[in-house]
């Protein structure tokens, strides 16, 4: 029995476990196909809930289409706007206790993670609310040819969909802007974690946002084409795999509709030679391995010097090996299952496919010892990994690192960017003007130097195949307005 065993009858709504949030009123789906949510604790099924048809979503989309081009939500001042979110944030908070459980039972967030990031929602929703006062919405200059007014504007219709690793607060950071721009969206979960954003839409419905402005149908790969593939969506906001995201915006290119894509990693950790091995070994839980590495920003490369590669890798395996890997509702768990049963596969694969291109594993590299049932891999560490091996070219999204030996700055700089990916990276340097040299040449969105840290005020996003455009902070924003200049008699 689990520590935390979800009861989905007494802890959801009847709203949350059999409807769709379309129109501002609670839907029953339209058709009968449905998702199993599988606990990756047990194997067992957790609860099944209705996948959204073809029918639902157009239903969606015309809601929020009606909403964009008949109601007055896209011509309110943005500070009305902001106090339907100050209203939604405060929703949030009711239910965060909540939110952090559906978390781990649908997908096995360890605790530790789930704490540090589930009260972000409700702070995302108020962090830009309170940019409805200071952002340049509007902004008068002098052209050439006399006044001009600078309108920033809401896109329109957007689509958001999501992944299903961190399934709230990558949501919250797509809806808190596109609210505010005075969008309308329609939000796609993903099949294994629809019940964040069914949550969310309570939210919506006790802050009294107008009908239309916010629509939810959880839904599979086919449906999520229709949604952007209509003519009738402005934007798409795309976060999951590489894959996904280039079939997504070929179909964007088609019909020129706006897109930004937050895609996958292969991000690297650079320590110098006289790097404080301490200063980066605090840091590991969240930056080589967090949420069994299925985190976009994981640093699943470690760059270590060769003069002191025995000594960093000791420090690193006895780090990750003081690690309780188990059960993530226990709280003093940090490595739990991966979260479906096609992605243990996919990281038992890349481990044997590690060992045949002749990597050392160090530890790990298979199923945890003594689980009879759940989708437990052991954090497995690859020593010697030549950066042309496929286990340090492709994201594997495990618990699963590399860690490769070079021997100046000018090598570790051309290792961590030969890539592909181009979304995260860190250098642990005790000379911070080092460090900082060596970050600036490195080609990602998103790069600590002697620290690590994710913080939704500061643009996050990707440099080559990792992405398009940014979130996060006042350029988060930015991604769902269109810009007018309005000119004006001198
Ligand atoms: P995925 O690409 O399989 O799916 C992501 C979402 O897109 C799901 O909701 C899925 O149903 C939907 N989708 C897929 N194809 C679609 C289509 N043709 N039309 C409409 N919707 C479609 O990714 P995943 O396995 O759910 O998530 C893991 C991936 O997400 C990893 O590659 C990870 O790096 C990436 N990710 C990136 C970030 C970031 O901010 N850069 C954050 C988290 C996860």
């Amino acid at each position: 029995m689990s520590l935390g065993a979800f009861n989905p009858t007494s802890e959801l709504s009847e709203n949350v476990r059999t409807r769709f949030y379309i129109d501002g009123v609670w839907r029953s789906p339209a058709g009968s196909e449905r998702f199993d949510l599988i606990s990756p604790m047990t194997e067992e099924l957790t609860m099944s809930v209705p996948a959204g048809s073809e029918a639902d979503m157009n239903a969606a989309i015309t809601a929020a289409r009606r909403a964009f081009d008949k109601s007055d939500w896209p011509h309110l001042p943005p500070s009305e706007r902001a106090r339907y979110m100050l209203r939604i944030a405060e929703e949030l908070d009711k239910r965060t206790a909540l939110l952090k459980r559906v978390w781990t039972a649908q997908v096995g967030a360890p605790q530790f993670f789930v704490e540090l990031s589930t009260s972000m929602a409700a702070e995302q929703f108020r962090y830009y609310a309170g940019m409805a006062e200071s952002y340049p919405f509007e902004e008068e200059r002098e052209a050439l040819q006399g006044r001009v007014n600078i309108l920033r504007e809401p896109v329109g219709v957007s689509a958001l969909i999501i992944p299903w690793n961190t399934p709230l607060v990558l949501l919250t950071g797509k809806a808190a802007p596109a609210m505010l721009a005075g969008c309308t969206m329609v939000v796609k979960p993903s099949p294994e974690t629809p019940l964040d954003a069914l949550i969310l839409a309570e939210c919506v419905a006790a802050a009294g946002v107008p009908a239309g402005v916010f629509n939810v149908v959880p839904a599979g790969r086919e449906v999520g084409n229709t949604l952007i593939s209509d003519p009738r969506v402005d934007k798409v906001s795309f976060t999951g795999s590489t894959d996904a995201g280039r079939h997504i915006a070929k179909v964007c290119a088609d019909r020129i509709a706006r897109v930004s894509l937050e895609l996958g990693g292969k991000s690297a950790s650079i320590l110098c030679d006289d790097a404080d091995i301490d200063s980066w070994t605090q840091h590991v839980a969240l930056l080589t391995m967090p949420f069994s590495g299925q985190i976009c920003f994981s640093q699943t490369r470690v760059l270590v010097p060769e003069s002191r590669h025995d000594q960093f890798l000791d420090a690193y395996v006895a780090k990750i090996e003081s690690f309780k890997v188990g059960d993530p509702w226990d709280p003093e768990v940090l490595v739990g299952p991966v979260s479906i049963a096609r992605q243990r596969e996919r990281v038992l694969d890349y481990i044997a496919l590690g060992r045949a291109e002749g990597a050392k594993v160090v530890i790990g590299g298979g199923k945890v010892p003594g689980f009879n049932r759940g989708y437990y891999v052991e954090p497995t560490i690859f020593d010697g990994v030549d950066n042309s091996m496929r286990i340090a070219r492709e994201e594997i999204f495990g618990p699963v690192v590399s860690v490769i030996s070079y021997r100046s700055d000018e090598e570790a700089i051309a290792i961590a960017n030969d890539s592909d990916y181009g979304l995260s990276g860190s250098v642990f340097s005790a000379d911070l003007e080092r460090g900082k040299r060596i970050a600036r040449h490195i080609r990602t969105g998103h790069i600590g130097v002697n620290t690590f840290a994710v913080d939704y005020t500061a643009p996050f996003g990707g440099y080559k195949k990792s992405g398009l455009g940014r979130e996060a902070g006042p350029e988060g924003l930015a991604g769902f307005l269109e810009t007018k200049s309005m000119f004006l008699p001198a």
